[in-house]
């Protein structure tokens, strides 16, 4: 989609700073982090969020999620995964993402 943020960091267009990449899935680190490890991880096509994902889509982000974690060095200890959804989620950038939290024990509280 070519107005949108996290398609031109996909396709080179924009910096990011990327931790991982495959056939389907693209991983970068968040701007902003909110924890020492924040990466979000998205579909490389197009899909506005979890609305329009699909179970193919949704396997390789699992996937993703899993090797990124490990790799990032948190399976053990643990990690949060959160993908906003629309107004009321607060979602900012409407291509899907999910964001992997951790390197230290997050709050309780999730909103
Ligand atoms: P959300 O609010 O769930 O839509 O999350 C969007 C996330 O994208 C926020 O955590 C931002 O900090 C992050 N973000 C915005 N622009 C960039 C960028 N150019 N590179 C990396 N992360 C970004």
């Amino acid at each position: 989609m070519s107005d949108c943020l996290f398609c031109k960091i996909i396709a080179g267009e924009i910096p990011g700073n990327v931790v991982f990449e495959n056939d389907k899935v693209f991983a970068f680190r968040d701007i902003n982090p909110q924890a020492p490890v924040h990466v979000l991880i998205v579909p490389k096509k197009h899909m506005a969020n979890v609305l329009e994902c699909d179970g193919e889509t949704a396997a390789a982000l699992t996937d993703a999620i899993r090797e990124i974690a490990a790799k990032e060095g948190v399976a053990e200890s643990g990690f949060r995964v959160i993908s906003n959804c629309g107004h009321d989620g607060a979602q900012s950038v409407n291509h899907l993402h999910v964001h992997l939290l951790g390197g230290r024990a997050l709050p309780e509280r999730m909103g």
